[in-house]
């Protein structure tokens, strides 16, 4: 199965909670991005994130590969405290090549992707033929005001 994720971080060692990210998936990593530094979307009194994207083809399901990015986000000491706050590390599976679901543990494509620029640029660079709800990344991206995300 292969899967887009897309990984944020804004506390602590943000390079080194993404490096985390990509450890755990090495071997299984089909492309990478390059890090972002991003303005905080949705709630923007906190610092802004540093943020990466990952393309991996996994021998999982997509609840296994769910239950992998949890534990990445436990590890670093994630604590949840308020929706869309500062946090150590969030993974997100943005897609799944073939799969969907409108479950609320999971669902895909994430139902915010096409309105984030910090998920749609690294995807982008790492797919440029990737599409999304049906329209190309490159469209959707064209469709969004600036949000403030920097290729580093
Ligand atoms: P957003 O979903 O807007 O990016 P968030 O990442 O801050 O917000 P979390 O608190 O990390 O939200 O996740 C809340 C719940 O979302 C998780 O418990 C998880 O079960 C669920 N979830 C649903 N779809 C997905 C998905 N595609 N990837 C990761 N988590 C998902
Ligand atoms: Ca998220
Ligand atoms: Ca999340």
């Amino acid at each position: 199965m292969r899967a887009v994720l897309s990984s944020g971080s804004n506390m602590g060692d943000a390079r080194a909670h993404l490096r985390a990210v990509v450890d755990e998936f090495v071997g299984e990593v089909v492309a990478k991005s390059s890090l972002y530094a991003t303005a905080p979307w949705g709630k923007t009194d906190q610092p802004d994130f540093l943020n990466q994207s990952l393309i991996v083809e996994v021998d999982q399901t997509p609840r296994e590969l769910l239950a992998r990015c949890q534990r990445l986000e436990e590890e670093a000491d994630r604590v949840r405290v308020e929706r869309w706050g500062p946090r150590t590390l969030d993974v997100d599976i943005v897609f799944i090549d073939g799969y969907t679901s409108d479950d609320p543990e999971l669902t895909v494509p994430h139902p915010r992707a096409h309105l984030r620029q910090f998920v749609l640029e690294p995807w982008l660079e790492m797919d440029p033929t990737a599409e999304l709800n049906g329209s190309s990344i490159r469209e959707l991206l064209d469709g969004l005001e600036d949000q403030g995300v920097r290729k580093l």
